[in-house]
């Protein structure tokens, strides 16, 4: 069987790795090998082994995350599930080094990868897929095959050759930033979560470490976009003298889905990771779900070639059903947590809570939704309730107001008063992917 796998990042690297090494004849297609994906790079561990990522990759071990409101508010917690284990942290990796890693995985299990775009593809009535491909230097060709994987992410344009309207998308926007040694020793094991009306009305802002530098970051709704660089400016504000003697190195963005498909399937061609909107509301974390889906992708497809019977749509049941639950109960918590300042004040309350801090733990850790007993729920409901009360009740503390909409350019000279001189980058973001 010949399968045409578009984007060599994490979930195509995974479709095609599993591919190729149960024999299948795999083409995987990436339209600029150079590319560095905007990204935090914060996964669980439980995708290391899964996904046969080496340690050696590894960046940070982020045993600790505070949580921190528009008033100043915080929660600092350790990184725990229900039943604590040896890798109770949160792995951080840059994007370059994993999306290389993955790809050199695919090659070596035997799929060819190569340098070149998709641009659209036809079912013929054979069922076979006739693919235009071009090239770098601008020639353009067709190939036949018998199945295409997009992993193209968020502007999937395999998507777009199926008829699928573009995914509805947040703009994330990050910086990365060099510390020196001092600064950078408060971060070694610990990431922050801003929120806050000067940080994002939609999302959250954060401070992820890496090795030698920081990745500082927020997202936010298109309709909120043209303020993106003022909520960066209020996150990195708001850790102020921690970022002492920052120097930028990087400043990058990337559309993040918004929107979930439950149809991934159309014809011979599959849709997974952004290219089929599995992004997670709440934390918008993607890596995981984009190698996890590329990998139940591979499994359908090869079920179906021993066994006609079993469709190519058993992937999106399986989705569904795998993550479904975890999907709605992520995406009703930012709806209940993120929304206004009163809300997000509450959150970091109820972030104190143990049975918060395990239900966080255990679905980001183990992805599985924690077990709960009715107790559990009676508790956590009374508490919730209480804690609301009380949150109602607390003298108002002054919150942090929505900035200003502000350029690049001035961005640019925000980080330079707030930071100091040693701004070496000024790449305005594309918000292309
Ligand atoms: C700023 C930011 C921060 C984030 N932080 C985190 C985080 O900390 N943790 C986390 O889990 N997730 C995070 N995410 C989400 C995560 O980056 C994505 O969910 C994840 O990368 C999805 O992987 P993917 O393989 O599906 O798509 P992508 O990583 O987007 O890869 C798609 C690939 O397809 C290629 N491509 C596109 N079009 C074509 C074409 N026509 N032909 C050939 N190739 C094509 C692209 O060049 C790209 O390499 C973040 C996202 C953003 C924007």
């Amino acid at each position: 069987m010949r399968v045409l796998v578009v984007g060599a990042n994490v979930g195509g690297a995974v479709a095609a790795g599993d591919l190729a090494a149960t024999g299948w004849d795999v083409t995987l297609i990436e339209r600029d090998l150079k590319r560095k994906k905007p990204c935090g790079g914060a996964i669980p561990p439980k995708a290391m082994s899964e996904f046969g990522i080496p340690e050696s990759i590894i960046e940070r071990k982020t045993t600790r995350a505070v949580v921190i409101g528009p008033s100043g508010s915080q929660v600092s917690m350790d990184v725990r599930g229900t039943a604590p284990r040896a890798d109770d942290y949160i792995i951080m990796v840059t994007r370059e080094v994993l999306d290389r890693t993955m790809r050199a995985k695919a090659a070596t299990a035997g799929a060819d990868v190569r340098e070149c775009a998709f641009v659209s593809h036809e079912q013929q009535p054979d069922g076979t897929q006739r693919v235009k491909l071009r090239h770098r230097d601008g020639r353009e060709e067709y190939e036949n095959f018998d199945f295409v994987v997009g992993a193209d992410g968020a502007g999937s344009l395999v998507a777009k050759s199926c008829g699928r309207a573009p995914v509805k998308h947040a703009s994330a926007i990050q910086e990365r930033l060099a510390l020196p040694d001092d600064a950078m020793e408060y971060y070694a094991h610990t990431a922050e979560l801003y929120l806050g009306d000067d940080i994002s009305p939609d999302f959250y802002g954060w401070v992820f470490p890496k090795s030698d530098h920081v990745a500082v970051g927020t997202g936010c709704k298109p309709e909120h976009a043209n303020r993106s660089y003022a909520f960066l400016e209020g996150v990195k504000a708001r850790a102020g003298s921690k970022l002492r003697g920052a120097r930028r190195i990087l400043l990058e963005g990337h559309p993040l889905p918004m929107q979930r498909y439950k149809k991934l399937v159309y014809g011979n061609t599959m849709l997974v990771g952004d290219a089929g909107g599995m992004v997670a509301h709440t934390s918008g974390e993607g890596i995981y779900f984009a190698m996890a889906s590329g990998r139940m992708a591979a499994q359908t497809l090869v079920l179906h070639a021993t066994d006609h019977r079993s469709p190519l749509t058993r992937y999106e049941k399986v989705w569904q059903k795998k993550y479904g639950a975890m999907f709605d109960f992520l995406e009703f918590l930012e709806t209940a947590s993120y929304t206004s300042n009163f809300k997000r004040e509450f959150f970091v309350d109820m972030c104190a809570t143990r049975d918060v801090q395990q239900l966080t733990f255990d679905s980001y850790l183990f992805k599985e939704m924690a077990k709960m007993a009715p107790g559990d729920h009676l508790r956590m409901g009374y508490e919730a309730a209480t804690r609301a009360v009380v949150a109602w009740m607390r003298p108002r503390t002054p919150l942090a107001q929505a900035p200003p909409q502000i350029t690049a350019k001035e961005a640019l000279r925000a980080t330079r008063a707030a930071i100091g001189d040693g701004v070496a980058a000024d790449e305005t973001p594309a918000f292309a992917s």
